[in-house]
């Protein structure tokens, strides 16, 4: 199956069983101003959630966009170091606002993995939380299922949506990828969780959280769901990492041919494909890069990009030219994307440039400070020089670091921090960014959302 089949499979399955189809919602929050990015397809229902927030249907269900690149969920370390992680990912949901609950969310799930996509269930695993004997119970009497493929785990079963407000316990299935894989099953030491792979996450909103820490049942307990496409693509087409999976066969070509590289399976390669995906949807939903907030998480992913086409040889711009094959492979799923794809382009084009300027010099900078290093740290004034002078945003460099076994000076990179604010105070300069000559910002104009049906379409105008 296709990954456009398996959304499609997902998203008929539930609508036959009574759920309203919903379209992903932007990856800018509409409706909270604390989330950085659409972590989750549960965000845009979170007011429905609190009942605050009131839809013509109680089931719906999704294939949302999400990034996980910065705030409580975080995956750009794990891009290129594990098979499942992604920055920009789909996640297809079902959802219950106070209708159905465990014993009909875990028989759609079980039933959509083993009768329609067919899973040998001796593939699976499943785990509760440890207090929830009513979800052991409708596993293992009501589904079947073997009980030497289940465990009961703690902190990971248990979701909150923050310190107060609604939270229960989840269930998780896992699937197997066999032994060739290295790691042990859910809950065990040695699990990594790369061959036991976590493809859906079922949570049972079930108690609200006041601020003393009491949990009093809600009256209406609700579903919540989260199944990665691109883990469930990865099963079905019989591949173990995500980034064998259809979806990133023509990105990683096309990446492979813009910087000039025949090996298709370079770690570096992955984490340009990857990029390209979440750049581009972020750009497409508004974002623009810039030094702060979501622009400079934008910026900061597209450099590590470019960062891993110039260690593969790229000798020219390159990101960029990824946006065609992007809209080839995701334009029937995402049209926007079609009709966005000269903005994107131009506006990943010029931060490539701008960035190509000092990339090479602070590359340089950096190869021959760990060509000199004594240990196995970085210290912070370099890691400060990178950042203000070339335009290396940490992480990038921690990047560059990890691949040698090497750690960064996090604490005297503060220290020159807070020196070089210091500094601007002193010269009375309040507001001043130092990374001014890189700010996008002053050029570049948007003029926001326009909400069309439930979506939104940015239109982005470069005044050149
Ligand atoms: P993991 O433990 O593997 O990091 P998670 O527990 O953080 O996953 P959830 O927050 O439960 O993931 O999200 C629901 C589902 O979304 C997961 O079961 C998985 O299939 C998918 N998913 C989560 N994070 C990613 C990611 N970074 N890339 C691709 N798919 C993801
Ligand atoms: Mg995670
Ligand atoms: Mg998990
Ligand atoms: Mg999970």
């Amino acid at each position: 199956m296709t990954s456009a089949q398996i959304r499609q499979a997902f998203l008929d399955f539930f609508e036959q069983q009574g759920h309203s189809v919903v379209a992903s919602s932007p990856l800018i929050p509409g409706n909270d101003p604390t989330l950085l990015f659409t972590n989750a397809g549960m965000v845009q229902f979170k007011d429905v959630f609190l009942g605050t927030d009131k839809r013509p249907y109680s089931r719906a269900t999704s294939s949302q966009r999400c990034v996980r690149a910065g705030g409580k969920h975080n995956d750009l370390e794990n891009v290129g170091y594990t098979a499942r992680h992604h920055t920009f990912f789909e996640m297809l949901g079902n959802f219950s606002f106070g209708d159905y609950f465990k014993q009909d969310a875990i028989r759609f799930a079980w039933t959509f993995l083993t009768e329609v996509l067919q899973l040998p269930k001796e593939r699976l695993w499943v785990t509760v939380h440890h207090s929830d004997d009513e979800a052991e119970r409708i596993w293992k009497e009501g589904m079947g299922i073997d009980p030497t493929r289940f465990s009961k785990l703690d902190e990971d079963n248990f979701w909150s949506m923050g310190d107060t407000g609604p939270c229960g316990p989840c269930t998780e299935i896992f699937f197997d990828h066999g032994p060739d894989v290295a790691g042990g099953p859910p809950g065990s030491p040695d699990d990594d969780g790369d061959r036991y792979i976590e493809i859906w996450n079922i949570v049972f909103m079930q108690y609200n959280r006041s601020a003393d820490g009491q949990m009093t049942p809600l009256p209406k307990p609700s579903v919540d769901t989260g199944m990665g496409l691109e883990r469930i693509a990865a099963v079905m087409q019989q591949v173990h990492s995500n980034y064998e999976i259809d979806l990133f066969q023509a990105l990683l070509q096309a990446a492979a041919a813009a910087v000039g590289t025949d090996q298709l399976n370079n770690k570096s390669l992955r984490v340009i494909a990857d990029h390209i995906r979440s750049s581009s949807f972020l750009i497409l939903d508004g974002v623009l890069p810039s030094n702060e907030g979501r622009g400079y998480v934008l910026r900061r992913i597209i450099r590590r990009a470019i960062r891993h086409g110039n260690k593969l040889g790229a000798k020219q711009a390159f990101f960029h030219q990824l946006v065609a094959t992007l809209a080839e492979v995701m334009g029937d799923a995402y049209p926007e994307l079609r009709l966005q794809q000269a903005q994107i382009t131009k506006v990943l084009l010029k931060e490539e440039e701008q960035f190509a300027r000092t990339l090479e010099h602070g590359m340089a900078i950096l190869e021959q400070a760990i060509a000199e290093l004594e240990g196995q740290v970085i210290a912070g004034e370099t890691v400060f020089r990178l950042y203000d002078t070339y335009g290396f945003p940490v992480d990038l460099t921690a990047d560059v670091a990890r691949e040698q076994g090497l750690t960064l000076d996090m604490e005297g990179f503060e220290t020159e921090m807070a020196q070089q604010r210091e500094r601007a105070r002193a010269a009375g300069q309040f507001n001043v960014d130092y990374n001014d000559q890189l700010d996008l910002e002053g050029q570049t104009r948007f003029n926001g959302y326009d909400a069309l049906e439930g979506r939104s379409q940015v239109v982005a105008l470069l005044s050149a």
